[in-house]
């Protein structure tokens, strides 16, 4: 008489998680998104948007708006600035080099808001800027995300 085969036991590959470490140094909070700040920032002068049309042509408006008068502490959507990524996050415009150097370091915001501790320090347009409360949202989902695997 044949022996009958025990049924294999059917095993879920388990999916890795991991949780986010932030990094030794991580910046509290964002760069103020103020007149103040956009009027210091110096992205406009940026070798990597040097030849970007798009950017050229976001100063061209935004200078035009300035001689208009713009009120005191009005700032315009972030897509309509060419600069200060620390604290709206990744260009709209696409046509920037990354091959350049960014010049974020001379700016005087920079050691005032410890951008060279951000994550990544510099290149604000291409990456955007990370923050704690950034990491601790990203940390929310993947604990999501986990007990959502977990329970499957
Ligand atoms: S974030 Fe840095 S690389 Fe990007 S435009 Fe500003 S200064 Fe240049």
């Amino acid at each position: 008489m044949p022996i009958a085969k025990k049924p294999t036991r059917v095993v879920k590959p388990k999916k890795v998680v991991k949780k986010v470490p932030p990094p030794a140094h991580v910046p509290v909070e964002k760069v103020p998104y103020t007149q103040e700040n956009a009027t210091m920032c110096i992205c406009t002068r940026c070798p990597v948007q040097a030849e970007s049309v798009c950017a050229k042509e976001k100063v061209r408006v935004m200078e035009a708006m300035m001689a208009k008068g713009m009120p005191e502490g009005m700032m315009p959507p972030p897509a309509d600035l060419s600069g200060l990524y620390c604290a709206t996050g990744v260009a709209t415009c696409k046509d920037l080099d990354f091959n350049k150097m960014c010049i974020c370091a001379g700016w005087p915001v920079w050691d005032k808001c410890k951008l060279g501790d951000s994550t990544p320090a510099g290149y604000f347009c291409r990456a955007g800027r990370r923050t704690n409360s950034d990491l601790r949202a990203q940390n929310r989902e993947l604990r999501t995300e986990t007990k959502a695997v977990r329970s499957m």
